[in-house]
């Protein structure tokens, strides 16, 4: 349901609920509804200094990089707990400002909480090396060391999500955190203060700012005392985070677009492939960077498949987020429904042929757009390279395993790929082949909190997720140690003149 008077939330600073330093506020609008449904303080950089001092302070004074990993991982499984027990609350939030259908909301909380249950597990599983094997009178010592404090930018697509696969795995690390979400969707971040502080986390560990990405994110990325920017978001603003990190030299990781291609062999099992296709493209209304956006069909089979996916397309219920039955909900914001309606038309222009939807729905407050299927694209056509985050389908066609694999490729970015196809060699050819972080086979859009996820190419830069996220946010330290009485390096220098 709808709140009748809107959600209000504070930016969460030390341990507390405090307003700007401006006293300034903003509104989000529900994308589906048109009513305001929060209203929060916004933080510009004046906030983000206070919010960093607090963070940089509980790191170098605090007790939470030396808590132990037993303690710690307690508090992330409370925090788990909580945010389970606040499931219909955080997801009621999810939809009102993202526009995103509550069936797949839930599905989201239940999957955030699994991240902070498996991030808490590898509290007191980091360790490092040892060397034995220099020496008698050496012994080397490699160890991990949280890396301080770390900013976090977050989209809107799934807000909860996101900085879940980055916050309880810096945690768990023993880092500190400043985070800024997106400013369409900064609600339920903004609740994990609560939820963190009820968990038993120290005041300061972390700190949550909400406001626009320029200049709130803008001054986190450049700020001089942060160690380590973690961002997800458009290519663009991650090579800006890029160049604003050189400041002080500070480590960056980046999860951002992808054009992800879904390849599909005529010996597949066509019926789940169209399924995942239908998946791919409904989905989060299409707004997922893993989204399926091009689907890479071979020949033979590409007027039966897309038959089919027809079919099953207009099966899908678009409508209010709100209402269980449907499965696709509204557009995130104004701007994007006017990107996503552009590139349609601009597909039409350059010759695809549009076979199903390609127009808004009056829907509500009108942001709905149909899912759209085109067919007979070629591989320069802007709607076959571009990212367009939302539920528009490219249709390719290819002959060979090498034309596909060629055209999988073909794009700068590199997040993930699917494979359908029931010989086993075409699958682990072609896996190997495609530069992209995750390679599905015969399935699509799975994730586990154990296996990692980032891009090749402009789709990123490191790795969220599974036990290499911790070593994200970890220094390695080496410390060498001497054994036995030490020789002067002047004995050592003549030990070997004749
Ligand atoms: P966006 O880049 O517009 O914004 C992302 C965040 O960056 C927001 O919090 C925004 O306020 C902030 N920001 C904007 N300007 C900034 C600046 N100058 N400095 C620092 N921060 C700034 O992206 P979006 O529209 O929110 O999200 C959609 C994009 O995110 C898509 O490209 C999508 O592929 C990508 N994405 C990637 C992943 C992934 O894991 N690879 C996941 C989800 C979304």
């Amino acid at each position: 349901m709808i709140p009748k008077t809107p959600f209000q939330y504070q930016l969460w600073i030390d341990g507390n609920e405090v307003p700007s330093v401006s006293g300034k506020k903003f509104e989000r609008k529900s994308p589906a509804h048109g009513t305001v449904v929060g209203e929060y303080a916004l933080a510009d950089g004046a906030d983000v200094d206070v919010a960093v001092r607090a963070a940089r302070e509980a790191f170098d004074k605090g007790a939470w990089p030396h808590t132990s990993g037993a303690e710690r991982m307690k508090v992330l499984l409370k925090a788990r707990d909580f945010i389970l027990q606040q499931k219909e609350q955080l997801a009621l939030i999810e939809t009102l400002e993202s526009g995103k259908p509550i069936s797949q909301a839930r599905d989201e909380v239940d999957w955030t909480a699994d991240l902070w249950q498996y991030a808490a597990s590898l509290c007191r599983n980091i360790h490092g090396d040892t060397y034995n094997t220099l020496g008698d009178s050496m012994f080397g010592l490699v160890v991990r060391e949280p890396i301080g404090v770390v900013g976090m930018v977050t989209p809107w697509n799934f807000p909860l999500l996101i900085v879940s696969q980055k916050l309880p795995f810096a945690l768990a690390a023993g880092c500190t955190c400043v985070v800024k979400p997106s400013e369409l969707t900064s609600g339920t971040t903004l609740r994990l203060g609560k939820i963190l502080a009820d968990a038993g986390l120290p005041d300061g560990a972390v700190n949550i700012v909400s406001g626009f990405g320029n200049p709130a994110g803008a001054r986190l990325s450049s700020h001089p005392e942060v160690d380590m920017m973690s961002f997800t978001g458009s290519t663009n603003v991650g090579k800006g985070v890029i160049s604003a990190a050189r400041e002080n030299v500070k480590k960056v990781e980046l999860e951002l677009g992808g054009k992800n291609p879904q390849i599909i062999f005529a010996d597949a099992d066509l019926p789940a492939a169209a399924d995942a296709a239908v998946f791919g493209i409904c989905f989060n209304q299409g707004e997922c960077c893993n989204s399926g956006s091009r689907l890479i069909v071979q020949r033979p089979v590409v007027e039966e498949f897309v038959n089919k996916l027809i079919d099953l397309v207009r099966q899908v219920p678009v409508g209010d987020p709100l209402d269980e039955k449907n499965k696709i909900g509204a557009i995130a914001s104004e701007a994007q429904y006017a990107k996503i309606l552009g590139h349609i038309e601009e597909g039409q222009k350059a010759g695809a042929r549009l076979r199903l939807g390609g127009k808004s729905l009056p829907i509500l407050s009108g942001q709905f757009i149909e899912p759209t299927i085109f067919d007979s694209v070629s591989a320069d056509m802007a709607i076959a390279r571009q990212e367009i985050f939302g539920p528009v389908l490219s249709v390719l066609a290819f002959d060979t395993a090498e034309e596909a694999i060629e055209i999988a490729n073909d794009t700068d970015y590199g997040l993930s790929a699917s494979i359908w196809t029931r010989d086993f060699d075409t699958a682990l050819l072609t896996s190997r082949r495609i530069r992209a972080g995750t390679i599905w086979v015969n399935t699509f859009l799975e994730g586990y909190p154990e296996l990692p996820f980032g891009g090749f190419k402009e789709s990123g830069l490191g790795r969220e997720v599974g036990r290499f996220a911790i070593e994200e946010f970890t220094e390695l330290k080496t410390i060498q140690f001497h054994l036995g009485k030490k020789t002067s390096w002047w004995a050592r220098a003549h030990e070997n003149l004749p």
